[in-house]
């Protein structure tokens, strides 16, 4: 391939449809046919990351190796990919004004005035087209939905690029709701075609329609769509619900939509996708030897986005072991020292997640309590790790009224401070501890035994970590710091040595898990689970 192809993902009718699937499936198709592909979103939010966001706004914030705070689409890519991305796959509005206004400041504009077209359009284009150094595809999702106010600049980036790259270099998918009337018994086209129109205002024509829908459309209905959308018949895909995110990739190469996007980018002598080890995961998945229920103590258990990367980290594992992986979302809040043994009944395994502020605390610290008196297989993560260490404190060391300063600052024992190097920060959005950190596993731990490694490297987003100067205390009493940050000497792994599984990390395993590669950390959790 002489130049570089973009693929653009748009979606209209209703947002939460699934464009980052659906574009990690096509990623998926086209790295399986051996190309090179990047992807990566951009969110019409003036957030400059959704670091400071709430999760009932946003869901998960994804971390990647570089320290970007970043959207939970990036977490498919990876796991669909198994590739690494980085802040260059995420940007929002917000982070393109404050590059184009820093740039004013320093006189760059030479006096022009500053403006949308072409100022902010030019940024955004430069951001797509970066990736495009590196990599054969760029697939951009553009996130929100057609016809937003915000999204309006990047429409008009696609539009412009769409011109300047010609049509046998970038292609426009359209992604869109087709509704099921049940009264009528019929499904609608309608929404799609306002939809599509509403894109030609824009200037924009799409070359691929991916159509959501709950029910089998047929030849004739795609193409009836086809004839008002401007498009070619076999350039309307259904995407129809599925199971399991991970047939989406199968069920978009039997509709061919691979096929179709490499005919239109005029990409000819491609060899077909081999899928072979992602349908030997599906096959996995889909045909469980046995069945366990981990139970999930959270804050936010309404909201299953707030966990994603954990919840398929779990899947993935799962398949893995050829175990079905039940998950049951508890309130850390309702959990006491007196509901807890009924609370947590018939679970394999306790997973305490991560988690910001001190509601629910006290409740993660009765089932911490609770799981390793039980010897139950327990797996805490970032809050969840330094809450096993209150828990700790308080009931094995003796230290009553142990906290995390985050949690209490004037506690006699703060067994979980702030670092050394937060203590003067003031700004709240990306100053946390963020990024991948190298991490040295001491041999002969239940850590070294899930790595069967010495040096690892993980991803972090916390500002406080465990205390050392109680270090000696809990290693004498049987809970041992067994992965450290060399150079910082910070703790990155405690564990329990006298409990069959009981381990918390203070990075986030679940950023790394991918399709292919489960995390060795949560396939040995679901496996100590099965053993329970
Ligand atoms: N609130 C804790 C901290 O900032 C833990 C963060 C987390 O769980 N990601 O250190």
């Amino acid at each position: 391939m002489n130049c570089t192809k973009y693929i653009f993902v748009t979606g209209g009718v209703v947002s939460s449809l699934g464009k980052g699937i659906v574009a990690a499936s096509l990623a998926k198709l086209l790295q399986a046919r051996g190309f090179s592909v990047a992807i990566q979103k951009l969110d019409p939010y003036i957030n400059v990351d959704p670091d400071t966001l709430n999760p009932y706004e946003h869901g998960e914030c994804f971390v990647t190796i570089d320290g970007a705070v970043t959207d939970l689409d990036l977490g498919h890519y990876e796991r669909f990919l198994s590739i690494n991305t980085t802040q260059a796959n995420n940007i929002t509005t917000g982070r393109i004004y404050q590059t184009v206004i820093n740039n004013e400041r320093r006189g760059e504009y030479l006096g022009k005035t500053v403006q949308v077209v072409p100022h902010i359009t030019n940024e955004i284009k430069r951001h797509i087209r970066l990736l495009g150094a590196t990599n054969e595809i760029v697939i951009t999702e553009i996130g929100g939905t057609v016809g937003d106010i915000e999204s309006l600049p990047y429409i008009e980036a696609v539009r412009q690029l769409r011109y300047e790259l010609g049509a046998a270099n970038s292609l426009i998918i359209h992604l869109t709701l087709v509704p099921y009337l049940g009264a009528a018994k019929e499904l609608k086209s309608k929404p799609t075609q306002h939809s599509v129109k509403q894109l030609l205002e824009n200037g924009i024509q799409p070359d691929i329609l991916v159509l959501r829908t709950e029910h089998e459309l047929s030849e004739e209905f795609r193409k009836k769509t086809a004839l008002f959308c401007n498009v070619d018949a076999n350039a309307v895909v259904q995407s129809i619900d599925v199971s399991s995110i991970y047939e989406v990739p199968i069920k978009m190469q039997q509709e061919k939509l691979d096929e179709v996007v490499l005919q239109k980018l005029q990409i000819e002598d491609a060899p077909p996708a081999d899928l072979t080890n992602w349908t030997a995961f599906l096959d996995k998945y889909n045909h469980p030897q046995q069945k366990i229920k981990i139970g999930l103590v959270g804050k936010y258990i309404e909201l299953h986005d707030a966990y994603k990367s954990i919840l398929e980290s779990l899947v993935q594992a799962g398949a893995y072991n050829e175990c079905s992986v039940e998950v049951n979302f508890i309130q850390a809040e309702g959990i006491t020292e007196n509901n807890v043994a009924e609370k947590l009944r018939d679970l394999q395994g306790v997973l305490v997640a991560p988690g910001f502020g001190s509601r629910g605390v006290e409740g993660k610290i009765a089932a911490i309590k609770y799981v390793r008196e039980n010897k139950i297989p327990f797996f805490g993560i970032c809050l969840g790790m330094q809450v096993a260490t209150i828990e700790f404190a308080r009931n094995v060391l003796g230290y009553e009224q142990a906290n995390s300063t985050e949690m209490d600052s004037n506690a006699p024992h703060k067994v979980v401070d702030i670092m050394e190097n937060q203590k003067d920060v003031t700004n709240k959005g990306g100053t946390m501890r963020l990024g991948a950190y190298s991490c040295e596993i001491t041999p002969r731990t239940l850590a070294h035994k899930v790595y069967k490694s010495t040096a690892i490297s993980e991803r972090h987003r916390h500002r406080y970590e465990f205390n050392n100067h109680y270090l000696s205390a809990y290693e004498a009493a049987g809970m041992a710091a067994s992965g450290r940050n060399k150079e910082s000497q910070l703790v990155e792994i405690m564990e329990l040595t006298t409990h069959p599984f009981f381990i918390g990390t203070q990075f986030h395993p679940e950023y790394q898990s991918t399709v292919l590669h489960p995390h060795p950390l949560f396939v040995a959790f679901v496996k100590a689970a099965m053993e329970n």
